[in-house]
């Protein structure tokens, strides 16, 4: 750490850090000061084993020359250009490329930085939208617990963690949540998809016999809960969910932050599962992590209906001075040519089984309360400490990195595995070893 910090500890007041626990990371920090496939260097000259691939969206491994290369040559030739009233060339031709492997009828994208823009985006479309069709008193929100969509107030308001709402006062009006589709009695140690579940998606009919349909403009999910630590849908769940919204008028958002660009083996969830949501948000595996964007995919009915109006003025009165960032874009450009000449989502598919294969070797550890493999991603609940929620979970992240050499990301009690899609059956294997190290030196 000395090196990096020329005048000590000290040097790490100013920042402070996101959805960290700040005086306890600069008591002990963890430095990273470099990057290249599979692995971290860290400020102590370790190479540690990424096993989140950042968070969730390295998915083509860190380092990789053909983003840096796009990335300078970009920055080189037009650093910046204005994003309201107009463009640079490559904005349409990364909208083309997203349009093109999006599930069809997504025909139209809008950009943000982050996925909580994304979300934000979704949901300021979605009013418009309605409002557009006459129906602009449908203004209810419909999220879940356990959600997680980012931290700007209309996403803070769908999502459904409490830890993250909890200081915020009341958020948006007019939002309900969905129960959360994870019950350990009936679930613990599902693989993939579990069985019991599916009738939850029944408790958003009973939303709209409170409500009125008539007044209800969106449902807005994860198709796998990412961030509260990896729930994936019950088997039918979302066909329901998709089934209801459709039959209503009420627009069915997925927010596929994580589970876009080949997290579950797919372009997107929504191919998976094999349906077509009015609009997906994407962020994160996009540009590889390697510079911010995000977008709000929508159907054509939906564009259609607010390409509206005067036609000297906006549409839509929304934007952000860095959409479809310059620098940015080519990223995400050359991000997409790795997925798709290295066919990184069909590899995510094939690694699929024995992924889950070697994280379910962990059920045998006593601290191991549940596992959710699905794709390639995989939630590890452990016994909490008597000491409190998330004590060991702080505990296991701590350990990993300093004496296990593993980043993995931990929320609460819960370790979060979803590693780089270029990884190796060896690099996976390696993983599970040092996990288990991990998980056994808590006791
Ligand atoms: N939506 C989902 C599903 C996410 O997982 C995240 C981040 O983890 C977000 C939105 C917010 O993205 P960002 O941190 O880029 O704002």
């Amino acid at each position: 750490m000395a090196d990096h910090l020329r005048n000590g500890p000290s040097e790490l007041a100013a920042y402070w850090m996101p959805f960290t626990a700040n005086r306890a990371f600069k008591r002990r920090p963890r430095l990273i000061t470099g990057a290249k496939g599979m692995h971290y260097t860290t400020s102590d000259g370790r190479k540690v084993i990424d096993a989140t691939s950042g968070l969730f969206c390295v998915n083509a491994g860190h380092g990789r020359e053909e983003i840096v290369a796009a990335i300078h040559e970009a920055a080189s030739r037009l650093d910046y250009a204005p994003s309201f009233q107009f463009a640079h060339p490559q904005a349409f031709e990364l909208a083309n490329r997203l349009v093109g492997i999006a599930p069809l009828g997504l025909d139209h994208i809008f950009f943000a930085n982050s996925g909580s823009e994304a979300v934000d985006t979704a949901i300021k479309i979605a009013l418009a939208y309605h409002r557009g069709r006459g129906e602009g008193q449908r203004t209810r929100f419909i999220g879940r617990e356990r959600g997680y969509h980012g931290v700007g107030f209309g996403g803070l308001s769908v999502g459904g963690i409490p830890a993250n709402r909890r200081d915020f006062g009341t958020l948006l009006p007019g939002i309900d949540h969905l129960q959360s589709t994870y019950d350990r009695s009936h679930q613990a140690f599902s693989i993939g998809e579990p069985e019991w579940g599916r009738d939850l998606a029944n408790q958003l009919e009973q939303l709209i016999q409170l409500h009125g349909a008539t007044n209800i403009a969106a449902v807005v999910v994860e198709p796998v809960a990412g961030s509260t630590g990896c729930l994936p849908p019950p088997k039918g769940y979302l066909e329901r969910l998709r089934a209801i919204t459709w039959s209503h008028g009420i627009l069915l958002i997925f927010d596929e932050v994580i589970t876009g660009f080949g997290r579950l083996g797919y372009t997107f969830a929504a191919e998976r599962y094999g349906l077509t949501p009015d609009m997906i948000t994407l962020a994160k595996g996009v540009t590889n992590g390697a510079a911010p964007l995000a977008g709000t995919l929508v159907s054509s009915a939906i564009h259609e209906t607010i390409m509206t109006g005067p036609e000297h003025l906006p549409e839509l009165y929304h934007g952000y001075t860095c959409s479809a960032h310059p620098l940015s874009t080519a990223a995400a450009l050359a991000t997409l040519d790795i997925y798709r000449d290295e066919a990184l989502f069909e590899k995510a598919a094939e690694l699929e089984e024995p992924f889950a294969d070697l994280m379910m070797e962990l059920r045998s550890l006593p601290i191991v309360v549940d596992i959710r493999p699905i794709g390639m991603m995989c939630g590890i609940d452990i016994e909490p400490s008597p000491e409190g929620a998330g004590v060991r979970g702080y505990e296991l992240l701590e350990r990993s990195f300093h004496d296990h050499d593993l980043y993995v990301r931990v929320t609460g009690d819960t370790a979060v595995i979803a590693p780089p899609l270029i990884a190796t059956l060896e690099d996976l294997a390696i993983i599970r070893d040092r996990l288990v190290k991990s998980l056994n030196s808590l006791f």
